[in-house]
């Protein structure tokens, strides 16, 4: 019951198997479709485009996909205040929308909320139950969401998505961690869901409780998205070893509904493009020109389901670089990003010169499993700027080795970036704050 000969490995093997040239026939038609419909529909898009001098009809080509104007998250926001609820981006009669979430708010906005229709949430379930079905996950699989179920999207879509593939899907929400633990125990809970954060958190409590979840539990994947992390090699070789499971990483924004990337059940350096249900474009920040294979560019996403909030052409900030698909051994079409999301552009710091990025600071301080939560603080001292990284270690290891460990970290994460100075302190066990959802790891008080 249930090996892997009972069902196909692919979910839509038409799409996912399909030539190059059919993916970008496919993709064209989809966008010309999604833009249209916006044109039409959204008084900010019909107004977008007038100013630009575009009509939909003009757009034929992949090329001339760059005459459509991007979207930012400022215009969204700026959309929503004007007019709320959902602002003149809304293309669909209000009485259409069937399900509301909203993001947390950041810097004094109001946050950002969005409505999906009927038709936009079957396609995101469906986009997430693809992957999920690439990861390996299977109708008889148990899986366990370790979600607060709150107004954030976070891990809702893939909610259903379980049940669609046939899953018995789990709840896990309003509860501690050790009741979750317990939970995922008795029930013979095959899949875990959480933030990368919250994965490594549960795996600490589980420990904490004596529990060795790789000997005791049936946990055989863990399903990540919302944050940087499952992507990270030392992170999610921390995960992989703790659960003792497969890492998926999974990539979803509010803005854009559904997942846009997904790792599939090979091991391989990146994670797929989910390019049946998305335009993803790589660009260079600053010229805005496309960003060629193997080269960092930031990420602009275009959704064809997302019909009640077009979000078209939109900037993600997200860094990330293309490689093609051949890099992977599942056979699937679909390009690759190479170690998913590197980071967001405006998260990294440029510190005396040298470009600091939050991940590659996670990726050093995850290599050691005796740091349970850390926290990258920049300050300037005169003229100069600083860099510390706060330590949050495991009891016995702050009671024995808090200095060594410290200048040991303190050690690497400077030879990982060109000699910069990068301080270390071991802070009091338990005093850096704890996350279940996006954490909040940086603090610039320059
Ligand atoms: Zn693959």
């Amino acid at each position: 019951m249930g090996t892997d000969q009972t069902y196909s490995p692919y979910w839509n093997p038409k799409m996912e198997l399909a030539d190059r040239a059919t993916i970008s026939r496919w993709q064209m038609h989809k966008f010309q479709k999604t833009l249209a419909f916006a044109y039409a529909n959204s008084s900010l898009w019909k107004k977008k485009l007038d100013d630009a001098g575009v009509h939909p009809s003009q757009i034929r080509s992949l090329e001339d996909v760059r005459k459509v104007p991007f979207l930012t998250k400022k215009e969204y926001l700026d959309s929503q205040e004007q007019e709320p609820l959902f602002g003149d981006i809304l293309a669909a009669p209000i009485e259409f929308v069937m399900n509301y979430h909203q993001t947390s708010g950041t810097s004094g906005r109001t946050p950002l909320r969005v409505a999906d229709g009927r038709r936009d949430w079957s396609w995101m379930v469906d986009a997430w139950a693809e992957g999920l079905w690439a990861l390996g996950v299977r109708p008889t699989d148990v899986a366990y969401i370790a979600f607060s179920y709150g107004p954030f999207i976070g891990f809702w879509i893939s909610h259903y998505a379980f049940e669609k593939i046939g899953a018995m899907t789990v709840p896990g929400g309003g509860q501690s961690s050790e009741a979750r633990i317990r939970q995922i125990l008795d029930l013979g809970v095959t899949v875990v869901v959480a933030t990368p954060t919250y994965g490594l958190r549960l795996a600490q409590t589980a420990r904490e409780m004596g529990v060795d979840l790789a000997k005791e539990s049936k946990v055989r994947l863990t399903v990540h998205a919302g944050e940087p992390g499952a992507s990270i090699p030392a992170t999610k070789q921390m995960m992989e070893s703790m659960w003792g499971a497969k890492c998926g990483d999974f990539g979803g924004m509010s803005e854009c509904g559904a997942n846009f990337y997904y790792s599939c059940s090979e091991r391989s350096e990146g994670v797929h493009l989910h390019e049946d249900h998305f335009l993803l474009e790589v660009i260079d920040p600053i010229t805005t020109e496309p960003a060629p294979y193997g080269q960092r560019g930031e990420l602009v996403m275009t959704p064809f389901g997302r019909g009640s909030l077009p979000a078209i052409r939109y900037r993600t900030g997200d860094l990330v670089e293309k490689m093609p698909a051949s890099a992977c051994a599942c056979g699937r079409s679909f390009d690759l990003f190479r170690g998913a999301i590197i980071g967001r552009a405006d998260d990294m710091r440029v510190i005396r010169g040298v470009n600091v990025f939050p991940s590659a600071i996670e990726d050093i301080v995850r290599q050691h499993d005796e740091v349970d939560e850390f926290q990258i603080v920049f300050t300037r001292q005169g003229f100069q700027d600083e860099v510390t990284v706060n330590v949050d270690l495991l009891p016995h290891a702050y009671a024995t080795r808090c200095n060594t460990l410290a200048a040991e970290l303190s050690r690497s994460l400077s030879e990982a970036h060109e000699g910069l100075r990068i301080n270390v302190v071991a802070v009091e066990p338990g005093s850096l704050p704890r996350f279940e959802l996006k954490s909040r790891r940086i603090i610039d008080k320059r």
